[in-house]
């Protein structure tokens, strides 16, 4: 079932190493579908490249198995959690990706330095609380901390996105990492200043309502 969703998972999947986000089977990206609710989400401790479509397991939102042969990731608790509270939301993607979650293990969030994050998060990438992994704690984290952000840094462990399409939640993090990594850049040979905040909605709606096709 769902047959369209897990061949997109499985693509999306590949995109976390391809772009640097994640180390060995770290990481994990799920999809709801609005039509039936429910959720397709990695299984756990797969080698990305090992991932075929049909590996995925699909969930109901109470974390019922509806299909699979492996067991769900070890963060579908959460990730259910979130499509439980944010009915905007068809797509969560989780990574270690390693310059946001140096800021992750400092509890530091990401201020507005670069055009680039007023463009794509409208705002700083907040920093939510420590949680442990395995229930539902990270997606209470999530949901509390991430604001109208698609990204939020989880203190001592990674990032999580949000998005309305597990494209969009890939795409933001990807872009998570890469403003991270220019952030910390420029902490190395000064003091950025931060972007005035009415700049920054005003760079967030030209990007949102203007730019491209
Ligand atoms: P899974 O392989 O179970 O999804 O775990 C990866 C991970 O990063 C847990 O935080």
């Amino acid at each position: 079932m769902l047959e369209t969703i897990k061949h997109e998972l499985w693509k999306l999947h590949l995109e976390l190493p391809k772009n640097g986000l994640v180390t060995w089977t770290s990481g994990n990206v799920s999809a709801r579908d609005p039509e039936t609710n429910l959720v397709v989400i990695k299984p756990s401790g797969v080698m990305f490249e090992d991932l075929r479509p049909a590996d995925h397991v699909v969930l109901d939102l109470n974390g019922n198995v509806i299909e699979g042969d492996l067991k769900p990731s070890s963060d579908t608790a959460s990730h259910l959690y979130i499509y439980r509270h944010r009915p905007d939301v068809n797509g969560i993607v989780h990574t270690h990706s390693p310059f946001a979650t140096a800021f992750a293990a400092n509890g530091k969030s990401i201020p507005v330095y670069l055009t680039a994050m007023a463009d794509e998060f409208g705002g700083p990438i907040p920093c939510a609380g420590f949680a442990l992994i395995g229930g539902e704690e990270i997606g209470q984290q999530v949901v509390e901390h991430i604001g109208t952000s698609p990204a939020v840094l989880l203190q001592n462990h990674g990032v999580f996105t949000i998005g309305k399409s597990a494209k969009a939640a890939v795409k933001a993090a990807v872009m998570t990492e890469d403003v991270a990594r220019t952030t910390w850049y420029a902490l190395q040979i000064g003091q950025p200043q931060e972007i005035a905040s009415d700049d920054v909605a005003k760079l967030h709606y030209r990007y949102t309502n203007v730019y491209g096709q």
